[in-house]
């Protein structure tokens, strides 16, 4: 099952939390893993891999660098010859009740979390479409399903990458390329250890399931969106919340 031998995917955020997890589980299951993050921050995810057996490069990418992305695809496409998963990851909060949310902060967290997608998914989708067949999966939250107080930058990045990736998977349906969306709720990461530990607390309590969320369980569900197994997959939204929004 899910075995992506000789597949090579993108991910972008790929340095820590739910990115490198995503990146090492790809990995594991066969995939060349082009590994994304800003100056050489993706290193120590690669070092991982590379340790564990698996092939892996890093990519210095500011996700918002456009530039930057389309001389990512070019040199994967030099090396490998194809791209057949892109993996949106790269993800920021700037959190703010409306009234005080400076353009900036808004500015900032579009650009990182929904043009980038945009961007992302432009650059590969020429050569998707070549080699008739593709994933892509971009990493939403809850948040993009129920909104929250202070992240109305941040909620409507994350409902834009849903109805962003619903229109483009009917685009390129008939290529065969399936474009879906994974939404976790609450997960263990360097984002959620900035929220204070009342706020953390708080939302805790809100999952039936009783914990957290690792950025293994969110790897898995990725893992399954961007394998064979998946190909009658597409435009759907896989939530991988602890049941915290049913
Ligand atoms: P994280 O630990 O803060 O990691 C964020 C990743 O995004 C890092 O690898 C970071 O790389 C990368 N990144 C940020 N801005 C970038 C840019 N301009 N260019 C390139 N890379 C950039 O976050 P996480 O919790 O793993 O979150 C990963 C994704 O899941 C995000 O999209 C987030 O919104 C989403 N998500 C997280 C949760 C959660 O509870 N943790 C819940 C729902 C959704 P650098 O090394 O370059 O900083």
């Amino acid at each position: 099952m899910f075995d992506l031998s000789a597949k090579v995917a993108i991910v972008t955020g790929a340095s820590r939390g739910i990115g490198r997890a995503v990146a090492a589980l790809l990995a594991q299951r066969g995939a060349h893993v082009v590994a994304a993050a800003r100056g050489d921050n993706a290193a120590g995810t690669v070092a991982a891999i590379q340790a564990a057996g698996g092939h892996a490069a890093p990519a210095s990418v500011d996700v918002t660098d456009a530039g930057a992305v389309e001389a990512m695809v070019a040199a994967t496409l030099e090396r490998h010859g194809r791209i057949d998963i892109l993996v949106n990851n790269a993800g920021i909060t700037r959190d703010q009740l409306l009234l005080r949310m400076k353009r900036e902060e808004w500015d900032q967290v579009i650009a990182t979390n929904l043009t980038a997608a945009y961007v992302c998914a432009q650059a590969v989708l020429r050569p998707m479409i070549k080699q008739r067949g593709g994933r892509i999966v971009s990493i939403s939250s809850v948040v993009g399903q129920t909104g929250n107080a202070g992240q109305a930058n941040y909620a409507a990045s994350k409902a834009g990458l849903i109805g962003f990736s619903r229109a483009l998977a009917r685009e390129v349906a008939s290529r065969n390329i399936t474009v879906n969306v994974v939404a976790p709720g609450l997960i263990d990461t360097d984002m959620t250890r900035a929220l204070t530990e009342k706020t953390h607390g708080d939302w805790a309590a809100q999952i039936p399931l009783g914990r957290l969320g690792e950025p293994t369980d969110v790897a898995a569900a990725v893992c399954f969106l961007a394998s064979d197994e998946a190909s009658y997959i597409t435009g759907q939204v896989l939530a991988v919340n602890g049941g915290m929004y049913m």
